[in-house]
């Protein structure tokens, strides 16, 4: 991310949300961007996923400027919006088909998926029949199918009760782990910063103030069973 600034305009006033952010994500590591409310967190991953413009600095994937949307960068927002007229299965392979994989093809690839998030008995389930943790599980299956390099969270489990939470949180700890994505985790729970994060970018409250990059050294979820990680949940 090089040299990124965005302003929106509010009531025909310029309101400068981001200035001059510029980082580097290394490939497969996990990084979360925390910050106050209204500190830019959201337009950043917006920026980064290409739903939204800067009005200046570029965003880089392997060395080459992307612009818009694009395959190797999937999102996944609070609300995963599955289609609630399709199976877990159709919801899954459907942006698979779109993508020029055969019926066959894609219903295989979001059978691996759905089977990695733990879905499998529920394939064939609607929308309307999961709970709130299992839809958002869907949506995780849905984007990791289209084997993004890049997954991009925006506050994924904020709309979740805390023990579904902290399970969703063991879930993708583990999914980084197995999984070959870097992940970009917008999220206001410094806790879940600290488990799921390689490092961690605060976002400054006062606008025009420095982003500052944290890198934690705590044990990685990888590693949950150390005494360090254990005190900490506890
Ligand atoms: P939260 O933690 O509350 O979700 P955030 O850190 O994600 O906040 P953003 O949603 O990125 O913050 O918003 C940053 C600022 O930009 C806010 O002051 C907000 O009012 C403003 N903003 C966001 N989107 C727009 C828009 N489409 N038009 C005008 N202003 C906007």
């Amino acid at each position: 991310i090089r040299h990124l600034s965005k302003s929106y305009k509010l009531n025909g006033t310029p309101l400068q949300v981001l200035r001059d952010v510029n980082l580097h994500v290394r490939s497969g590591e996990s990084l979360a961007i925390v910050g106050a409310s209204g500190s830019g967190k959201t337009t950043l991953l917006r920026v980064l996923a290409g739903l939204e413009d800067s009005d200046t600095g570029e965003v880089l994937v392997d060395g080459k400027a992307v612009r818009g949307v694009g395959a190797e960068r999937a999102v996944i927002f609070q609300e995963p919006r599955l289609l609630p007229w399709l199976t877990v299965l159709d919801n899954v392979s459907f942006g698979l088909e779109t993508r020029g994989l055969s019926r066959e093809q894609a219903r295989g690839r979001a059978r691996h998926y759905v089977k990695l998030v733990g879905l499998q008995q529920f394939e064939a389930a609607y929308p309307r029949q999961l709970s709130g943790g299992m839809a958002q599980r869907v949506g995780i299956a849905r984007a990791l199918a289209v084997q993004p390099e890049i997954l991009l969270l925006d506050e994924p489990l904020g709309a979740l009760d805390a023990m579904t939470k902290i399970g969703m949180q063991q879930e993708l700890a583990r999914i980084w782990r197995d999984e070959d994505v870097t992940t970009i985790l917008v999220t206001h729970d410094l806790e879940e910063a600290i488990y799921l994060a390689d490092r961690i970018l605060i976002l400054p409250r006062e606008k025009g103030g420095e982003p500052r990059l944290i890198e934690i050294d705590l044990p990685r979820p990888r590693d949950r069973s150390a005494p360090e990680f254990v005190r900490h949940r506890e």
